[in-house]
C-alpha cells in the first residue's frame, strides 16, 4: 500500500486541498515551492501511463480546476506541472507555483510550518471549484 493510499484511508494526516470521489489533491510535504500541491487519484496505480486514457483525462481535469485555486491562492508568475513518480509508485501530478525556473527543479526545497501549511490548504482549498 502506498504512502498516498494511506493517506486516502485516513491512516496518517495531509494538508487537503481538494476532493471528490476520485481524486484528492493535497500539499506536498517537502515542497519545491510555497503552494506545491500533489494531486492524486484514489485508485493506486503505480504510473500515469497505465492509466485508461479516460482516467488520464479526469485526472488532467481535476488538476486544471486545483491549479486555477492554486492559482488565486498563491501569487505566482505561473503553476508548473511534472509528473515523476520515482520517489512514490502511486500516480500523482505535481502543481507547483514558479517565479523562477529552480522552482521546478527538485533540488531546491522551501520550509515551512505547521500553521503555514494549514493556512495554505485553506486558502487554496478556499477558491477551488
Ligand atoms: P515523486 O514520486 O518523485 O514524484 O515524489 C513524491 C513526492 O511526494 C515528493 O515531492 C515528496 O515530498 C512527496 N511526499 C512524500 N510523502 C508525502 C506525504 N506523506 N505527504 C505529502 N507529500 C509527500
Amino acid at each position: 500500500m502506498s504512502v498516498f493510499t494511506k493517506i486516502i484511508n485516513g491512516e496518517i494526516p495531509s494538508y487537503k486541498v481538494a476532493e471528490n470521489e476520485d481524486f484528492i489533491a493535497f500539499l506536498d510535504i517537502n515542497p519545491n515551492a510555497k503552494g506545491h500541491t500533489l494531486v492524486v487519484p484514489k485508485k493506486e496505480e503505480n504510473k500515469i501511463f497505465d492509466l485508461s486514457k479516460k482516467a488520464y483525462q479526469n485526472l488532467m481535469d481535476f488538476s486544471y480546476d486545483v491549479a486555477k485555486a492554486l492559482e488565486k491562492a498563491v501569487p505566482c508568475k505561473r503553476v508548473g506541472m511534472s509528473v515523476i513518480g520515482l520517489e512514490v509508485p502511486h500516480v500523482h501530478v505535481h502543481l507547483i507555483p514558479l517565479n523562477e525556473m529552480a522552482d521546478i527543479q527538485f533540488a531546491q526545497k522551501v520550509k515551512l510550518t505547521n500553521d503555514e501549511f494549514v493556512a495554505l490548504a485553506e486558502k487554496i482549498g478556499s477558491n477551488f471549484e
